[in-house]
């Protein structure tokens, strides 16, 4: 479960955990789980001060992916040829060796290998990785992050790295983006909660946030994607940018995207009435909740 902060954090943060750059931030005013929303004036992001710990083994996400492992297992299937077809048509050539950053129970492994692809999933959640190791999935536990260290068993490159909601999870992006140089040569996706997506931002003013708390029937405190519980970071289309400038990635495709989306939304699809009417007036303003990256990386 996530815990609280060592009160003997500094009263203001020293620089962005997402770009690193120090005093180049404004506070937003905005409070979420008795901490503060910052926006970061250098790479567009926004981050939660001072951050929660969130420790992820043991988080219940596990257990509820193997009780629908067979429904993922059917997204996986449906989804794996869209994702190829889409990814080979930007690599130019068919897409055939694939990793996962943030796999959980590497469902969207069973669709990939299905396909005659080679998947590799990699999670910092200890359960989940031997959940999908027992599926017969190539699995490893190690985050992002430290894919750069000698003892790390994530080697050679990969046509394909496909990560969906998990960016706004990691401690150090700037450092997980640099790492991506080490294991791609191909295409990068990356999809993550879109700081200014439409609830987003109307979360972010108090009256909003309590009519829709009051609709929702929730307690459950969230503004630009930052909810003080799972994700102390998030992101715009320009931190991606700024990110993948820094790392030497080039950007073939940056869009707003509904976490229904027929290609990349396998995470947590939301296919409920309201859920796709409020959707669509999202995508009208172009603030849908989901920013996807495609990016390139030729070694
Ligand atoms: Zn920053």
């Amino acid at each position: 479960m996530p815990v609280r902060n060592d009160q003997r954090q500094p009263k203001t943060p020293a620089s962005c955990p997402i770009c690193h750059m120090h005093d180049a931030f404004v506070n937003t005013r905005v409070r979420i789980a008795d901490a503060l929303i910052y926006k970061c004036k250098e790479c567009s992001g926004y981050f939660l001060f001072p951050p929660k710990i969130v420790e992820y083994t043991d988080s219940g996400w596990t257990s509820r992916r193997e009780a629908d492992w067979q429904q993922d297992v059917q997204i996986a299937k449906d989804l794996a040829p869209r994702i190829i077809e889409c990814t080979s048509a930007h690599l130019g050539r068919p897409v055939q060796k694939i990793i996962e950053i943030g796999c959980g129970s590497a469902f969207m492994g069973m669709g990939f290998t299905s396909l005659a692809c080679r998947y590799t999933g990699i999670d910092v959640d200890a359960k989940s990785v031997e959940f999908a190791k027992s599926q017969g999935i190539d699995a490893h536990c190690i985050a992002l992050e430290d894919i750069g260290a000698s003892t790390s068993p994530i080697v050679g490159k990969y046509d394909l790295v496909l990560s969906s909601n998990v960016f706004e999870h990691l401690d150090d992006p700037s450092r997980a983006f640099a790492n991506l140089r080490l294991i791609c040569n191909g295409i990068v996706v990356i999809v993550v909660p879109n700081a200014r997506g439409l609830y987003g931002i109307l979360r972010s003013h108090k009256i909003c946030s309590k009519a829709i708390q009051w609709v929702l029937g929730t307690k459950r405190e969230i503004a630009y994607s930052i909810d003080g519980y799972w994700h102390n970071i998030a992101y715009t289309s320009q931190t991606l940018e700024y990110l993948c400038a820094k790392a030497g990635i080039e950007v073939t495709e940056i869009k707003p995207m509904s976490i229904n989306d027929p290609v990349f939304g396998f995470v947590q699809p939301n296919r409920t009435l309201s859920y796709r009417l409020a959707s669509a007036v999202a995508a009208l303003l172009k603030m849908d909740s989901e920013i996807v990256l495609i990016g390139k990386l030729n070694s």
